[in-house]
């Protein structure tokens, strides 16, 4: 293996990172020969990729190697939206970009917004240079929120971070209630250790409104409404309440609140809560036997949340009453016993060093909510708001396709006065809007360093092949265009080795990266067994005096979604757009071997609810509600519970039956906490288009 060149000539294999949306952040090694990377595998040597890929990321080369790749920086000549564009220089693209941009800032940098998120993870090509520029000219600052705010929200103000159990060892658990997750879609290699634990004796309870192929797979399918996990964990409180199964020694020495929780889980009782999850319930006097049961009879109890939940309304504090649960029972004591959502807390990444706010220099910009940048590109100046947005750059997103209410969005982007530049590897729906594409390198073609979510590994991701045509990495394009404009902070030149030497600085091993792709943190076993959470208290926070101290309820609820199961006489079926196994959100839909194997756009819908519409199997539907329509092709079938369509995405909306994707019905509103969208909190009624 030859892991000193970035280019190395004959063949060889060269360790990296997959860059992507998914709690898993596989080790790859790339097959390289002559240049050309022939093949994307698992690395064996790393224990938690374990030698295996995705389908999605096993087509790598496919996706790298793609025709309709942008090669070259590319200029709109035709209409916004007609995806019209002639190829120029780089010289010449920056060079007009660094025009357009220093005039707006003459007048106010805030006009200018970054607009980015997870189209890679990687902590260089994310938020490094790109930073460092956009606090340089004192941008709008961005609030990430598209994904995972409520759920952060709701860890940080009951466990005290993104923290929680070591993935590896709920291969030992002897319950696992996997809630709000598709693990085998979206968290595969969790899945294997479930697997294990299952072969073992392990009961796996799927708790989702859709039945997806991980609930096919478990011994129990709880299919609940949407946004109605609160309710059940409530419930599921109350039953541990009643038949006795908690540990009143660890309640005690380890928890804040209790006495107010139990106050409250008393008030909702298994047909209360069943009654708004749209269950029997007996499920929730089942699920509370095997959770509570299982724990009071020494055996271990495990909860692996991902962030489905968290798109809705109650999101945040639906996580926080998950999240309560492990302490009622004492689940933390044991390794193989308590929650996780996410992992990311554990790593120590250098965030000040990478991002330099410092560069801000004393001014304070307005904050611009990616969840709303339908509403947010169409307001006009006010003293309020402050300028029109006037400049948008767009990496690492596709803001047209995933933003909610698209209808609001394309109608932003469209605007004639708005000055629009994407970095991609592809012509996407908000490429088609951009005055200027600049091509980005993949993964396979640039240095980053990354962290993860769903395990405690730190990553390296090395260069395996030279950039593909005249593509260039996000960090290379934003040093070029601080030049253009005349920027001369030092830092805005760093190299990208500098960068993911910075990363981490000190508290994790850049020679162990060098060596072997990845370091694993040092992280304690059973990190709660004696408390110490990272709260103020130091305790599992089922009171949290800082939202207290905000004027919110400081214990957490059951917090109804905007729009309520069966609230609707015009929109009486609630829709959840769960992403196709082959894709990840707006990633990978144009790769043709995964496109193939998805088909079309599709709607699951139950077979009474198709009945009831005159729907069959394969019929073109409208999929509508006050924000737009949506058609797609109807699939009947048993994934979808009844009162529920499942809108699989994301497709782009160029690829889509009528030009629209699920996101023309999805809202604007707002989590609980967070600030998070609410993608799965959306009713909609469903017609036949045609047979
Ligand atoms: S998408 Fe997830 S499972 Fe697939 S290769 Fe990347 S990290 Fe691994």
């Amino acid at each position: 293996m030859n892991q000193t060149s970035p280019h190395p000539p004959a063949l060889s294999q060269i360790l990296g990172a997959c860059p992507h949306d998914c709690p898993d952040t596989c080790s790859i090694l790339t097959t390289v020969q002559d240049g050309i990377a022939i093949k994307v595998q698992g690395n064996p040597a790393h224990p938690q990729t374990a030698g295996s890929l995705c389908t999605k990321v096993s087509r790598y080369t496919e996706r790298t190697y793609h025709p309709e790749r942008i090669l070259h920086p590319l200029k709109r000549i035709g209409p916004k939206g007609s995806g019209q564009f002639e190829r120029v220089s780089w010289n010449a693209a920056l060079s007009d970009i660094a025009t357009r941009l220093k005039a707006i800032a003459a007048r106010d940098p805030q006009a200018i917004l970054p607009y980015s998120y997870a189209g890679t993870m990687g902590l260089v090509q994310g938020e490094s240079i790109a930073a460092r520029f956009f606090n340089t000219l004192g941008a709008s600052l961005l609030e990430r929120t598209i994904c995972a705010a409520a759920g952060g929200e709701g860890l940080v103000h009951t466990l005290g971070g993104k923290v929680g159990m070591r993935v590896e060892f709920f291969a030992e658990s002897d319950v696992i209630l996997i809630w709000g997750s598709n693990s085998i879609t979206s968290n595969l290699h969790f899945w294997r250790y479930a697997n294990d634990a299952k072969r073992r004796g392990a009961k796996l309870i799927c708790i989702d409104p859709r039945k997806s192929e991980t609930a096919e797979k478990c011994h129990e399918h709880i299919a609940l409404l949407p946004g109605t996990d609160g309710a059940l964990a409530l419930g599921l409180m109350h039953e541990l309440i009643k038949n006795d199964w908690l540990d009143h020694d660890y309640l005690q020495r380890h928890t804040l609140g209790w006495d107010a929780l139990k106050e409250r889980a008393l008030q909702w009782p298994p047909e209360r809560a069943a009654a708004v999850c749209g269950i029997a319930p007996g499920q929730i006097r089942g699920l509370a036997q095997a959770y509570g049961a299982c724990a009071h009879n020494g055996q271990k109890a495990a909860i692996r949340m991902n962030y489905g939940l968290q798109r809705v309304h109650g999101g945040a504090n639906a996580v926080r009453l998950i999240a309560c649960l492990p302490a009622l029972i004492g689940a933390w004591r044991t390794r193989a016993g308590g929650v996780l959502l996410s992992s990311s807390g554990a790593f120590p990444v250098q965030r000040a060093a990478l991002q330099r706010p410092d560069l801000l220099a004393g001014r304070n910009p307005r904050t611009i909510n990616m969840a709303t940048i339908g509403n947010d590109l169409l307001r006009p100046s006010s003293p309020g708001f402050g300028p029109a947005i006037a400049a948008v750059i767009v990496y690492n997103s596709n803001p047209v396709a995933i933003a909610p209410e698209s209808a609001k969005v394309v109608q932003g982007f469209a605007r004639e006065d708005l000055f629009t530049v994407v970095l991609e590897h592809f012509q996407t729906d908000t490429a088609d809007y951009a005055d200027y594409i600049l091509p980005a390198t993949t993964q396979l073609e640039h240095w980053d360093v990354h962290s993860a979510y769903g395990h405690t590994d730190a990553l390296l991701n090395r260069p395996a092949i030279p950039p593909v045509g005249e593509a260039k990495p996000n960090t290379q394009i934003f040093r070029e265009l601080a030049q253009h404009m005349g920027l001369t902070e030092p830092c805005l030149q760093d190299s990208d080795e500098a960068l993911c030497r910075q990363a981490y600085g000190d508290a994790v091993s850049f020679d162990a990266l060098l060596a072997n792709g990845f370091a694993t943190l040092d992280t304690p076993e059973a990190p709660f067994a004696q408390g110490n959470f990272p709260t103020p208290s130091g305790k599992c926070e089922f009171f949290s005096q800082r939202l207290a101290a905000q004027g919110l309820d400081g214990l957490p609820d059951h917090v109804p979604n905007h729009e309520t199961a069966h609230s609707s006489a015009a929109y009486p079926l609630a829709m959840i757009s769960p992403p196709a196994r082959n894709f990840l959100n707006s990633s990978f839909v144009n790769v043709k071997s995964l496109q193939d194997t998805e088909g079309e756009p599709l709607l699951e819908i139950h077979p009474d609810d198709a009945t009831a519409r005159g729907i069959a199997d394969g019929d073109t539907v409208r999929v509508f509600n006050d924000r737009g329509s949506y058609h797609c092709r109807a699939r009947i079938s048993a994934r979808a519970r009844a009162g529920v369509v499942n809108g699989l995405g994301v497709w782009w909306r160029k690829m889509g039956l009528n030009g629209t994707n699920v996101n023309q019905l999805t809202s604007q509103n707002l989590t609980d906490l967070g600030h998070g969208p609410t993608f799965y909190d959306c009713l909609v009624e469903v017609a036949l288009v045609s047979a």
